[in-house]
């Protein structure tokens, strides 16, 4: 039973590297939007769409450019004068932009990220950019939460993590069932803020303070 289970699952990972690595041109990137234009029920030749396809490629790259992101080299830089620095390391209210798996629409929100240096601390902006790295991909919320605190946790080694991600999903709020300023809220800790109640309680009132 196991052993099928995993040869599948080796199987699907060789086919989706194969799958991705044959990239699509840019022409037939640009013809996949004229198609989903007519799918719509407009005509992509008349003037005001003629372009349509260039910018929607090219504004694909920016939406996605998590793909071309290393998220572990982002953290690869790390300092360790900190004079004894042992307590939490806060980023709150960081502007999350995300992209739903199940229906390419955005997911928007924030983030606020925390962590217990053990010796190692990395340059703040840093962990934004460790946001994007993640977050502009196809997601899904829970995933983006566990990877941005995996990551830290991985390369860090601090003496804990947490994460938290409070978002709108549009499939949610402009289809579907419409619901509007609904917050998906997904967390994830590790460490000290996972063994220790109190530790988890710091975090959650220094983000609402
Ligand atoms: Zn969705």
């Amino acid at each position: 039973m196991n052993a099928i289970a995993y040869d599948t699952i080796t199987r699907d990972e060789n086919q989706t590297e194969e799958y991705v690595s044959s990239a699509p041109t840019r022409a037939e990137a640009e013809e996949a939007v004229r198609t989903l234009i007519r799918w719509a029920g407009d005509d992509p030749r008349r003037e005001g769409l003629l372009d349509t396809p260039k910018r929607v490629t090219k504004a694909f790259q920016e939406w996605f450019s998590g793909y071309d992101e290393d998220p572990e080299a982002i953290l690869a830089r790390t300092f360790e004068e900190v004079e004894g620095y042992d307590d939490i390391v806060l980023m709150k209210d960081i502007r999350l932009e995300s992209y739903c798996e199940h229906h390419m629409a955005p997911i928007i929100g924030k983030a606020h990220i925390a962590y217990i240096p053990d010796g190692k601390v990395v340059g703040i902006s840093k962990l934004a950019r460790l946001i994007d790295a993640y977050a502009k991909r196809l997601q899904i919320q829970e995933k983006l939460t566990a990877q941005i605190a995996d990551t830290l946790e991985s390369v860090l080694a601090p003496r804990g993590v947490a994460v938290m991600i409070e978002a709108e999903h549009q499939c949610m709020s402009t289809r579907g069932v419409h619901k509007h300023g609904v917050d998906t809220v997904t967390t994830r800790f590790t460490g000290v803020f996972q063994e220790d109640a109190k530790m988890e309680d710091r975090f959650l009132r220094l983000i609402r303070s």
